[in-house]
């Protein structure tokens, strides 16, 4: 796949200009595949907030770590992720995306028996090994555990930082507040602030709350809290799950986390942090090294009640947009629905039902 400067988009392409309000992950693979298909965009941000995807672990993993299945389109996802983040790589000239093998820590010998039956039944196969009792050492690991070979994760911090550089520099990012107040409808399209869009793209996670235009639709914030520790215990390269991920940074840095918190109250809690020290002294060995926290983070995930994403066409009024509900795996979903989506409204693909808003339509009433 080639990448091609909007600017030098061929004559005679009849895509118009398209506004992409948010660049959380949702916003940034739609960028990206506008860019490669040569349809000119214009990305607005405000830039300072604190989006969901700047928070994130940027783990990828399609096994189900509560109870052993694979995700819903698992592996669709996985594959597509991994081609997005790779060839995202060579636009960024940077690495972002590393393999991330993860091991699942049992907590009883029944989940032995239903990690090996979850295992019999075909669909984590190409994910996981078989269930073993010789768990790494530095774990409290009685009743062994499985190991989910096939996981990859983002690292967050150096995504960020060349996709903001990468669009800046070939001015199509703004970094200002999108108010939707100065958007009117221009006849053939949208105007804002004395710009012409034909199609206006709302990727705005959490936020779309407060924008009239989609607060019908119910996007409802899970608050995550996760803190990046020092800690000489972890192995370097292994990812951990049980209650908690400890997921590698490099050395001996590694994020721990997430919480899942059903409140809109902001800020960092000693209650969590509390609880995910305890978490990890359950699980790692080494309780007298400390503890040592580097950094707190908190965000909010965009869920949906029904746990699918949100994409799809403003009921009402014409080429307006909605790509959100990424819940907790928007790194490993973003890269196929940005796609899904881009081949509904460009090349007639169906949009699969599962994922169309239209599905709470009778909202909007
Ligand atoms: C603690 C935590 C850990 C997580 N870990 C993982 C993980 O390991 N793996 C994973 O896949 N997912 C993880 N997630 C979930 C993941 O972060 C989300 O699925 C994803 O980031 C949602 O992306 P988004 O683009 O929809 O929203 P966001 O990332 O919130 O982006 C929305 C953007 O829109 C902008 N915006 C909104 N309104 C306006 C406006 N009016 N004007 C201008 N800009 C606007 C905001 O500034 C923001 O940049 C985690 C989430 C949390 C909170």
């Amino acid at each position: 796949m080639q990448f091609i400067d909007p600017a030098n988009k061929q004559p005679g392409s009849d895509s118009g200009k398209n506004l992409i309000v948010g660049k959380g992950i949702a916003g940034l693979t739609l960028a990206f595949r506008f860019l490669q298909e040569k349809i000119p965009f214009q990305i607005v941000d405000k830039g300072d907030g604190k989006p969901s995807s700047a928070v994130a672990s940027g783990l990828i993993n399609p096994v189900v770590v509560k109870h052993f299945g694979l995700s819903w389109m698992g592996q669709e996802f996985f594959r597509e992720s991994e081609k997005f983040y790779r060839q995202t790589e060579q636009l960024l000239n940077t690495q972002v995306y590393y393999s991330q093998p993860i091991f699942r820590v049992f907590e009883d010998d029944q989940q032995i028996n239903r990690w090996n039956e979850k295992r019999a039944e075909g669909g984590i196969n190409d994910f996981t090994e078989e269930a073993t009792n010789q768990a790494p050492v530095f774990l409290k690991a009685p009743y062994g555990g499985g190991l989910i070979h096939k996981a990859a994760r983002v690292d967050v911090e150096q995504f960020f930082k060349a996709t903001t550089r990468f669009f800046e520099s070939m001015g199509l990012l703004k970094e200002e507040w999108f108010d939707v107040k100065n958007l009117q409808p221009d006849g053939t399209g949208w105007r804002y602030k004395g710009d012409h869009y034909d199609r206006v793209f709302f990727c705005q996670g959490i936020a779309s709350r407060d924008n009239p235009l989609w607060n019908w639709l119910p996007v409802n914030p899970a608050k995550g809290q996760l803190v990046s520790i020092k800690h000489p215990a972890p192995d370097p390269l292994l990812a951990i799950s049980q209650k908690i991920f400890v997921l590698p940074q490099g050395g001996d840095t590694f994020k721990v986390g997430a919480t899942f918190e059903k409140t809109t109250e902001p800020g960092i809690t000693s209650e969590a942090m509390t609880h995910l020290q305890q978490k990890f002294d359950q699980l790692i060995h080494g309780e007298q090294h400390g503890f040592t926290i580097v950094r707190k983070y908190y965000g909010f995930r965009p869920t949906v009640l029904d746990r699918k994403p949100l994409l799809g066409r403003h009921p009402v009024f014409d080429n307006l947009f909605f790509f959100n509900g990424l819940g907790s795996k928007g790194y490993m979903t973003a890269p196929w629905l940005s796609k899904h989506l881009y081949e509904h409204l460009f090349e007639g693909g169906e949009l699969l039902k599962e994922v169309d808003l239209e599905r709470y339509s009778l909202n909007y009433m």
